[in-house]
């Protein structure tokens, strides 16, 4: 699945072409040769427990607006996913987070704008005032018995570890 449409080469400007190449069909420059490989967006999450309860922020953009999630955001280039984890849980809630371990890798693209992948790490709190920020207008802490709307199937799986194929959204 080419998910990028190119239509021409960004290195010469030749249009380019539609290729089988390496097992897939890729948009192939027949002038220069250039090939573009669709990578994977990646997401990072962080699930951070205290006292029994899960901290959760609440979504301000489509898609799920206003359902919520797990303090979470994409991965840049060359940055250490645990790090975007915990840079995406500082800007989305005010904590200072520390991971301690992978929880999961969940994989399969949910919508237009998603991610192919997300790791969910495990974390603790180490500083801060809980205040949504950024992606989020409002972030609070949940018993996992009394969870509100979630967004995404990776929330359903983390929080209550069902079956993403077996989910009814
Ligand atoms: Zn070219």
């Amino acid at each position: 699945m080419v998910h990028t449409p190119i239509n021409f080469c960004p290195r010469c400007g030749t249009p380019i072409q539609l290729k089988k190449k390496f097992g897939k069909v890729r948009p192939v420059c027949p002038s220069c040769g250039w090939m573009h490989f669709a990578d994977p967006k990646v997401a990072a999450a962080v699930l951070v427990e205290q006292e029994g309860r899960v901290l959760l922020v609440r979504r301000v953009n489509k898609p799920f607006r206003g359902l919520w999630t797990l303090p979470a955001g994409f991965v840049d280039a060359e940055e250490d996913p645990a790090s975007a984890a915990a840079r995406e849980c500082l800007e989305e809630t005010g904590l200072t987070v520390r991971v301690t371990r992978v929880l999961e890798v969940i994989a399969g693209r949910e919508h237009e704008r998603g991610a192919d992948f997300v790791i969910v790490y495990a974390a603790q709190v180490e500083s801060g005032e809980l205040a949504a920020a950024d992606d989020a207008d409002a972030a609070d802490w949940f018993e996992r018995s009394n969870l509100p709307p979630l967004a995404f199937k990776a929330t359903h799986v983390v929080l209550e570890g069902r079956d993403r194929d077996g989910l009814r959204l």
